[in-house]
């Protein structure tokens, strides 16, 4: 299984190289607007499929292969990647191979428990969820593992917020008429307080989601919300403006390693090849009729999808 993904210019975390720990579709949540697809198998068990010396191991060789001048490393999952045992070795591992800062991706449904709280520590940044202001709407956004609940993530989000160790970069997921009203906005803020993260990162659905009534809050709302939430919000929904270092050559297999674990549009990818849109979208098309990916529009425009 191949655990190590991109370069990818990433919003936020610039130029990126991905690392995959968690088996699709993995996940201790089944996110209504979840670009990766249905949980197969929600658990909070640990979950060890991938093992911690093939992660390294592959590592090690993509950069001794070709050196890369990355912003970060960033670990996730094809799901939740707190749910892995072996996570801070894992991060403490990685850092010996590449003086890289590494971000951690997570839903946060896991850091109330101290052994994955302190495992997260070993990150440089971590980025956590809430989409929800209320048990109510977590149930309904989240739809989460039947033992875990609202009060377990808030006080994981607590307890991360006031640890000592990597930056909190709050990740919050707006949904039209679901979780972006006044009240709940407000709602969101008391928590936001609490946990006091360094950023918040304001964000809508950009991808095809699992459930089609999971809709993208429109940016003139995006922006009022952000204002409410003052200098440390910021919106991240919207494709990258990073630049690629480096063009390389296309490889089939990149294009289709990238689709399969999120749908992207054609600008995505043309970023990702550090290609032009006139030179990536025949590569597509010769994908699309190897029956390698697929084309699906969503909110008005093209994503290219893993088979
Ligand atoms: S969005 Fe993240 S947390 Fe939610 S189901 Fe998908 S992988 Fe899990």
């Amino acid at each position: 299984m191949k655990t190590i993904f991109g370069p990818v210019p990433s919003r936020r975390l610039g130029f990126s190289l991905g690392v995959d720990i968690i088996p699709y579709k993995t996940c201790s949540f089944d996110c209504i607007y979840c670009e990766l697809g249905k949980t197969d198998c929600k658990t909070i068990e640990p979950v060890e499929v991938i093992q911690t010396e093939a992660v390294l191991k592959e590592l090690e060789g993509m950069l001794s292969a070709s050196p890369l001048t990355l912003d970060y490393i960033t670990v996730s999952g094809s799901g939740e990647p707190t749910l892995h045992p072996q996570l801070g070795l894992i991060l403490q591992e990685i850092r010996k191979i590449a003086r890289v800062p590494i971000a951690l991706l997570t839903n946060g449904s896991l850091l109330f428990k101290e052994e994955v709280l302190e495992r997260v520590l070993a990150a440089d940044v971590v980025v956590p969820s809430l989409d929800a202001p209320d048990r109510k709407v977590f149930q309904t956004v989240n739809r989460p593992h039947p033992s875990l609940t609202f009060d377990q993530l808030i006080d994981g989000l607590i307890k991360l917020g006031k640890a000592k160790g990597p930056r909190v970069w709050l990740e919050v997921l707006l949904l039209r008429g679901i979780n972006d009203t006044p009240e709940q906005i407000e709602g969101f803020g008391k928590y936001i307080k609490k946990i006091n993260p360094e950023k918040i990162h304001l964000n809508t659905v950009v991808r095809p989601p699992v459930e089609s009534y999971a809709a993208p809050v429109p940016d003139d709302r995006l922006k009022e919300i952000r204002k409410t939430w003052g200098p440390r919000a910021e919106i991240i929904a919207g494709p990258s403006q990073d630049k690629v270092q480096a063009k390389r050559i296309p490889e089939e297999s990149k294009i289709c390693d990238l689709v399969a674990r999120r749908p992207c549009t054609a600008e995505d990818i043309a970023q990702f090849l550090g290609l032009s849109l006139e030179e990536t979208v025949p590569l597509l098309d010769r994908l699309i009729q190897k029956k390698k990916i697929t084309y699906e529009s969503f909110n008005q425009q093209g994503f290219y999808r893993g088979l």
